[in-house]
């Protein structure tokens, strides 16, 4: 089907994306490249200029998370699907405990379930549109969830699992697409690892994490026993989160990065510290979605989708509309008037949009959409 309506110019946000990841990317991340030009672009990695960009963004980073005595940030190559195959490698010694409740938590547990040096990951699964942590276990070693679903659109909370550090077991918490959007405590966890292309508005490939002296000492110990004699378990190389680290303490990475990343990703970091930081980006993404969820609660042909009002995100807002109405043709006229990446993830098959309201997104531009939606559904 084609489109026959044409959304009236003044009603168009200014900017059209408003993906999940990945996400918008601002004009003057763009034209960073550009100054970075010859002097950063096509120049190796070892030398000082990259160095320095790395270094400015693990001390960026370091105060967005407000980052706690003996923390670090690392970062490599793969993203956070690399860092799932990562933890498993070297941050699990034995079993580990998962809150799954969407695709992006239940990967994770996939990947521990099939490593075959461990053993079975315990499961405390939830629907979609909900979450679960992971409850005390008895022997396990790591606890891991997300702190955003974005499969779903479901914020859950990131506290240490009570019990846990009695038994040595680390926190693990998925923060791609949360961080930079979500307000955290880094201390509750001792991995709070995420991907670039969400809020941080960059290009993908990239892993960050922050780590715990915990966690550090616990990849060393693990991917020590890993090269004894007879050890069941292979540490690939680039699965390395101590030579990962190793490269981080010396800003650069195991192997060549995206250099355009870096580059787009220093600037958000940076611009978001110059406007505040964590306190601004969480308030600004918090309004964004807040102009959604209660102009959704006033439609009459849509609402939240998240029935928990304090687990609906922030970051990703998932909203379902009636059968009345086709989400799938919506979101092919808003493509055809230049707005893009409103539809809902594809494994869910729900009647629903998803809109990612990361920190680069104008609040004024979501108040747009919300009236171009309207638009839509009434010209149809
Ligand atoms: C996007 C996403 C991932 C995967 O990130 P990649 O960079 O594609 O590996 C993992 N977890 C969550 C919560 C995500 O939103």
């Amino acid at each position: 089907m084609t489109s026959t309506v044409n959304i009236p110019q003044d009603l168009l946000p200014e900017d059209g994306r408003f993906g999940s990841g990945p996400s918008k990317i601002r004009a003057d991340q763009v034209a960073a490249l550009e100054r970075g030009g010859t002097k950063l672009l096509g120049t190796s990695h070892r030398q000082t200029p990259i160095k320095q960009l790395v270094a400015s963004i693990r001390e960026g980073l370091g105060e967005f998370f407000r980052l706690p005595e003996g923390y670090e940030i690392a970062l490599g190559n793969g993203g956070a699907s690399a860092f799932w195959d990562m933890a498993c490698a070297c941050l699990i010694s034995r079993r580990a405990a998962f809150g799954t409740y969407g695709s992006f938590s239940a990967k994770f547990a996939k990947s521990a379930q099939s490593a075959p040096f461990l053993e079975d990951p315990v499961i405390y699964e939830s629907e979609p549109g909900t979450w679960r942590l992971p409850e005390f276990t008895e022997d396990v070693d790591a606890y891991a969830w997300a702190h955003n679903e974005t499969s779903t659109g479901v914020a859950a909370p990131v506290q240490r699992i009570a019990g846990s550090l009695e038994q040595d077991a680390l926190v693990l918490v998925d923060g791609t697409s949360a961080a930079g959007a979500l307000p955290v405590d880094v201390s509750q966890t001792d991995a709070y690892y995420f991907s670039p292309q969400k809020a941080f508005g960059s290009d993908g490939g990239l892993w960050i994490a922050v780590l715990s002296p915990r966690a550090i000492e616990r990849a060393q110990a693990v991917e020590h026993s890993a090269k004894l004699e007879g050890a069941r378990r292979w540490v690939p190389p680039f699965l390395s989160l101590s030579a990962a680290l190793d490269n981080a303490r010396k800003d650069q990475t195991l192997n060549t990065p995206a250099v355009a990343t870096l580059i787009m990703l220093e600037n958000q970091v940076r611009w978001l510290n110059d406007n505040g930081g964590m306190d601004w980006a969480t308030a600004r993404c918090a309004k964004s979605a807040s102009l959604l969820y209660s102009w959704a609660e006033r439609s009459e042909y849509a609402k939240p989708f998240v029935a928990d009002v304090n687990a609906r995100s922030h970051a990703v807002v998932t909203i379902d509309v009636n059968e009345s109405v086709s989400a799938k043709q919506v979101i092919a006229v808003l493509r055809d008037n230049g707005i893009v990446d409103t539809a809902g993830y594809r494994k869910l098959g729900r009647n629903q949009l998803r809109i990612g309201v990361f920190p680069s997104v104008e609040p004024s531009d979501v108040a747009a959409l919300t009236r171009c939606i309207d638009y839509v559904v009434e010209h149809l």
